[in-house]
């Protein structure tokens, strides 16, 4: 994909890929296993940026376990002939870890990935896209928009959250004494109100969902993961956890203290800047245009993972909805890579056989109505 000045090479690309996380990467490694594709990976800084970006403490929810050989490939691989938990021997992985690995994938699988060159536009022009970069325009046939979630942190509709630290930045995890709030009580509020109770904080967690009671449904993405619900269980046994269902309505500074009103009428008392753990967007940046978005504010997609209103646009990654169903996790997201592959292959008329190991492996979800299963026990 690049020339021998190192800038981007001026042919049309078939497939191009934005971003090399977990979608971008798994993306191009499916796409890769069409015949005779050619395409490219692009990311602003290097592979599994995010993932080096992390804060130091944040480890992954989701167990790494080497169960490939019967099917159940490990969680967060992004191509079936791997493992994380394998390569790294360790299963609940931190965010450096997890680049290694993805890098370790790009380099074994010869992935084509630039680094260190940023996406600033995306414009189609007749039956192809002029990606603008930092070092140079592109063209591809088709888009793939794997930008991920982490840079889109959108303010909470709460008065004064600009006295809070969000919790996905480093300032969140810093050691903090004596009483604190985290705003937010699904897995990143938990997350971190376990760390801060574990390093002796005494902590209140707000959320008027009260996520962590939540009833039945096997879908973590409604339901704490069991290694959450263990740590909050071990937070509470110390008696310095307390958890609101409340909806948070402002945040005030009160000389030394943070001072958080609460929608029942009470007002808590922090002696350190709140931690926001209120998500993120869909961070679709320079393709924000390119796709209408629903009710909610996710991407509309058609059934192959497309935009609506821009053929040929792709999106992976957890910013990804179909219906209730939401693809927030590398093992859920990771079974649309084939899928979009197969799409993007038979429409430029390509031999897409080399994708049924995907299937095989239990890494292609293609019929979207088999995924609310319930667990029966
Ligand atoms: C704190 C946190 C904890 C999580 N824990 C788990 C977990 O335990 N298990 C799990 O399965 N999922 C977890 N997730 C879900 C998470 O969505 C995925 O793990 C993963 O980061 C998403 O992968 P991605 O490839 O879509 O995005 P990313 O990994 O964010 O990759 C996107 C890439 O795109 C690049 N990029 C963005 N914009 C541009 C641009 N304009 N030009 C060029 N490059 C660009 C970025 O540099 C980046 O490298 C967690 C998420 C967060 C935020």
């Amino acid at each position: 994909m690049t020339g021998s000045d190192g800038a981007p090479a001026p042919k049309t690309l078939d497939a191009l890929v934005i971003g090399a996380g977990p979608a971008g990467i798994g993306t191009a490694l499916a796409l890769s296993a069409v015949d005779d594709l050619m395409i490219g990976v692009i990311d602003r800084g290097q592979i599994g940026q995010t993932f080096l970006d992390w804060p130091t403490k944040q480890t992954f929810l989701t167990p790494s376990f080497t169960g490939n050989g019967f099917g159940a490939t490990d969680l967060n691989a992004v191509h079936p002939r791997t493992s994380p938990a394998y390569s790294l021997g360790t299963d609940y992985l931190t965010g450096p870890q997890y680049a290694k690995y993805l890098r370790s994938v790009v380099q074994h699988f010869q992935v084509p990935v630039l680094p260190h060159t940023e996406v600033t536009a995306v414009e189609p022009a007749g039956d192809e896209f002029t990606v603008t970069t930092s070092r140079g325009p592109v063209s591809a046939h088709t888009v793939v928009w794997a930008g991920g979630e982490f840079s889109d942190r959108p303010e909470a509709r709460l008065a004064g959250i600009s006295l809070s630290d969000h919790s996905a930045t480093g300032a969140a995890w810093e050691p903090r004494s004596g009483r604190m709030i985290v705003i937010g009580g699904y897995e990143s509020g938990i997350d971190i109100a376990c760390h801060h109770i574990e390093q002796g904080a005494q902590v209140t967690v707000v959320d008027a969902g009260s996520p962590w009671d939540a009833g039945p449904g096997s879908d973590p993405s409604f339901r704490l993961a069991p290694r959450s619900r263990m740590r909050l269980n071990a937070a509470a046994a110390t008696g310095r956890l307390t958890l609101t269902g409340a909806h948070a309505s402002s945040i005030k500074r009160d000389g030394a203290e943070w001072v958080v009103s609460l929608g029942n009428g009470t007002r808590i008392r922090a002696d350190s800047r709140p931690i926001a753990a209120t998500g993120f967007g869909p961070g679709l940046g320079p393709v924000s245009g390119l796709f209408t978005l629903r009710g909610d504010g996710w991407p509309e997609l058609d059934d192959d993972d497309q935009s609506t209103i821009t053929p040929g646009l792709f999106l992976s990654g957890p910013a990804m909805r179909h219906g209730a169903l939401k693809f927030c996790f590398v093992y859920k997201f990771r079974q649309r890579f084939a899928h979009i592959a197969r799409v993007i292959g038979e429409a430029q008329g390509k031999e897409c056989g080399g994708l049924e190991e995907w299937r095989t492996a239990g890494m292609l979800t293609d019929d979207l109505s088999c995924c609310g299963v319930e667990c029966a026990c």
